[in-house]
């Protein structure tokens, strides 16, 4: 066990957008800010680097949040390594978009596997330990999309909505054992999951938001800040919506 980590953090989809910014946020002084992702080791550097100029403690590894077993071993090194977990984010996420009848069974199943699948294997995983300690937050990301609908993301917005499901669910579960989840909504966050649209669809999303701009994923990574402190102890089973008014 490594003795100088007093407080651990797991991330799921560190290496880049959201995950990224959480992890910094998170990171500290005594702090082990454990994050995962499924391909990029070279962006996972770069995480791990702006984890340790805070002072924080970080450890990336590769694993597919959608493999059980990969989740498994994953959980059981933070724990071996740690002895803890306070705080797990469920962020890791992928889209595979295409207008329903043009939707193939595979771009279905991989969606609902990594986002939706991913984070119950995760969230089942660490509440093994959060139950132990009889603490643990636990907050997941899912989509303005799980709310509102969005065409040509049927997948996607199936598995964010899956995701609050999910949530409200394991925060009637965990509740009695010291154990809060939640999640947050984001709308149209600047990543490189959204960086693919084309410029003029990109500004006319931005010009239907009332804040005038899109989300930074510091906006987030802010907002998971909070929910897992000591201010939103009574806050459980809920949806926080970050979207600058986007969907109200
Ligand atoms: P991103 O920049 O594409 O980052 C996604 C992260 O997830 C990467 O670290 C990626 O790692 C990891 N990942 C993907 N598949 C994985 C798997 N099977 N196992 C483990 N890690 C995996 O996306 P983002 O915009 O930051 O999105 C983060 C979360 O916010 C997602 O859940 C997304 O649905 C949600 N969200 C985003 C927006 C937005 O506008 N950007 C809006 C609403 C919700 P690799 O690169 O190594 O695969």
């Amino acid at each position: 066990m490594t003795s100088d980590i007093q407080r651990t953090i797991v991330v799921t989809g560190g290496s880049k957008g959201i995950g990224r910014a959480i992890c910094k946020t998170f990171a500290a002084p005594g702090v082990g800010v454990y994050f995962n992702f499924n391909s990029l080791e070279t962006t996972g550097r770069k995480t791990a680097d702006a984890i340790r100029a805070a002072g924080g403690i970080p450890k990336g590894l590769r694993v597919d949040v959608s493999s059980e077993s990969e989740v498994t071993d994953f959980f059981k090194t933070v724990f071996d390594e740690t002895g803890r977990i306070d705080v797990l984010i469920n962020n890791a996420g992928i889209t595979k978009d295409a207008l329903l009848l043009r939707m193939k069974e595979k771009d279905w199943d991989d969606v609902i596997r990594v986002n939706l699948k991913g984070t119950f294997n995760c969230t089942k995983a660490a509440a093994r330990i959060m139950l132990k300690q009889r603490y643990g937050r636990i907050i997941n990301i899912t989509s303005i999309a799980g709310v509102a609908g969005n065409p040509g993301q049927a997948n996607y917005a199936a598995s964010k909505a899956g995701v609050i499901g999910l949530t409200k669910t394991v925060a009637k579960e965990l509740g009695s054992r010291g154990i809060t989840v939640n999640a947050i909504a984001p709308g149209f966050i600047k990543t490189d999951m959204t960086a693919g649209l084309p410029e003029k669809a990109a500004s006319e999303i931005v010009s239907q938001i009332p804040l005038g701009r899109a989300g930074t994923p510091e906006d987030i990574a802010g907002v998971a800040f909070f929910l897992a402190s000591r201010d939103a102890d009574y806050i459980t089973g809920q949806v926080l919506h970050v979207n600058g008014g986007m969907y109200i």
